[in-house]
């Protein structure tokens, strides 16, 4: 077993993070600056663009789509891309600089998958050449949909159109103006067994009938310019060929789109807690309290080692998910997947609360992205599937893989 990046990942990740450091760093305050003031939301900062094309021709450019996908993959594995996620993690805005931002990936691998010609050319090109971004409308405000065989909003047949009625709520994305396709999930077939019952239809953003309703905030904010909001979907009218898939395939889209999208999720989160790791060291060599400086208290130190400890777990537990999905497909690779989206985003929310707790009361101020860390990761527990589904579905797993009928307690150390 060796544990060292492959030469090419290294290239990669050199690569990537002299992008980083030359044209991300240096206009970090001043992208939080616009996305928080209230006189440029919903507009993106003007200086995205120009980026994204400097990011595309240094070949720093979908790099999360995995080599299985052919033409429209830069050839990276899953192994190949974690430490670049990690890298685009480390900062909240980063990712889509690189064409690498949610929804659009999960969204993307659900066009290069299951897509047809015709829907591949018109959204999954302009998607892939970021002159769109999209949204996944899944979550409904009357239905619990942690399971999401409870997608209620309806899809029904009309002649050679569906036509959708119901509500979604929390959907990311939908207010950025570049924002142009949206992938919903809704119910066509209520009589069909539980899985086969909800299907996945491509719904233009400017399409009779969508309306946004509100936008919902997280811990206060807004997060412009893409948002989360509620969208209420009256009489709109597409026609048959929007189906992906066909009826009745939605929860099996579901679930396929969540697989890897649910591992860089992770790979972010580790970048993040790697962030406040560091700023935690440099902080406490800065800082004296009762004539010792907070570097040589070993409760300080406590806190740093338990930092540190915790990330290793998880960036370990991280690579061995995203390596046995390259090896063995994300279908076989589901525990180590469930696994990891538990501990993940929880290890670093807990890291940034240390940081923020070391930092004293800086580090609830936007002086330092602690707060901004703390909060993402506390949702992102809940986006994706929450903590407790995915270890009600682990824990069901692996039960069922110990268990051994008629076996005695005590045999279970000869498995
Ligand atoms: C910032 C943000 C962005 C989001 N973006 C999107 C998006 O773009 N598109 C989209 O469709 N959705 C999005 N979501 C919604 C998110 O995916 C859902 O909130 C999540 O799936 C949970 O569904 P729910 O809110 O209906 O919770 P419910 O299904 O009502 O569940 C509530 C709670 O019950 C508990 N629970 C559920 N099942 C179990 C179980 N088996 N065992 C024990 N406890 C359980 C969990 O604690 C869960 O949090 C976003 C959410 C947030 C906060």
């Amino acid at each position: 077993m060796f544990f060292d990046y492959t030469e090419k990942t290294q290239n990669l990740i050199d690569k990537l993070q002299a992008f980083v450091d030359a044209n991300i760093l240096p206009v970090d305050r001043e992208v939080h600056a616009w996305n928080a003031d209230p006189a440029n939301r919903w507009k993106p900062w003007p200086g995205l663009e120009p980026l994204k094309e400097r990011a595309k021709a240094a070949g720093l450019w979908n790099l999360f789509l995995p080599e299985e996908y052919g033409e429209y993959s830069p050839g990276l594995t899953n192994l190949d891309y974690a430490p670049l996620a990690e890298i685009m993690g480390r900062n909240m805005w980063s990712a889509e600089v690189f064409n690498c931002s949610a929804p659009d990936t999960g969204n993307m691998e659900v066009f290069a998958k299951f897509g047809t010609a015709a829907q591949k050319k018109e959204w999954l090109l302009p998607l892939l050449a970021g002159e769109i971004r999209s949204a996944y409308l899944m979550t409904e405000p009357d239905h619990a949909c942690s399971d999401a065989t409870n997608v209620r909003t309806e899809i029904r047949s009309d002649g050679n159109d569906y036509v959708i009625n119901g509500k979604k709520w929390w959907i990311s994305g939908v207010m950025d103006p570049r924002c142009k396709v949206l992938l919903l999930m809704g119910q066509t077939n209520p009589e069909n067994p539980r899985h086969t019952q909800q299907s996945t239809v491509i719904i233009p953003r400017d399409a009779p009938g969508v309306k946004v309703i509100r936008a919902q905030t997280v811990f206060g904010d807004v997060h412009s310019p893409g948002g989360h909001c509620e969208v209420h979907l009256k009489d709109v009218r597409i026609p048959k060929e929007n189906i992906i898939l066909g009826e009745g395939r939605g929860f099996e889209i579901a679930q396929g789109r969540l697989g890897p999208g649910r591992i860089h999720h992770c790979m972010r989160s580790i970048g993040s807690a790697q962030r406040a790791l560091e700023l935690m060291c440099q902080r406490v060599t800065e800082r004296k309290t009762f004539g010792r400086m907070l570097s040589d208290r070993s409760s300080i130190r406590m806190e740093i080692a338990k930092s540190y400890c915790d990330i290793e777990q998880a960036r370990l537990l991280t690579l061995k998910a995203a390596d046995a999905i390259d090896r063995y497909g994300a279908r076989n690779a589901k525990d180590l997947i469930g696994a990891i989206k538990v501990v993940a985003p929880k290890m670093a929310q807990t890291v940034a609360d240390r940081a923020i707790q070391i930092f004293g009361g800086m580090g609830v101020s936007d002086d330092v992205p602690l707060a901004e860390i703390l909060a993402t990761q506390r949702f992102i527990r809940l986006a994706d599937g929450p903590d407790e589904v995915h270890a009600s579905q682990l824990g069901k797993f692996k039960i069922a893989q110990y268990a051994k009928p008629g076996a005695g307690w005590n045999n279970i150390s000869e498995t």
